[in-house]
């Protein structure tokens, strides 16, 4: 799995808390869309991981 340093959207912040999400993951569809858009800023921002990126991540977090 492609893993990449922790992002997220700079878009994040228009969600509610509880539905923001960081992603580390190159194959992410949504991460991908984020990275493609450079509306990105690097870290976690205290945001969970992203669903997309947590599966490809590989279970047992
Ligand atoms: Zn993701």
């Amino acid at each position: 799995m492609p893993r990449t340093a922790d992002f997220h959207s700079i878009n994040e912040v228009k969600k509610p808390v509880d539905n923001r999400v960081y992603h580390n993951d190159s194959t992410c569809p949504l991460g991908r869309v984020v990275m493609a858009a450079g509306e990105y800023s690097l870290g976690k921002n205290n945001y969970r991981l992203c669903r997309d990126c947590d599966s490809r991540n590989g279970p047992g977090r």
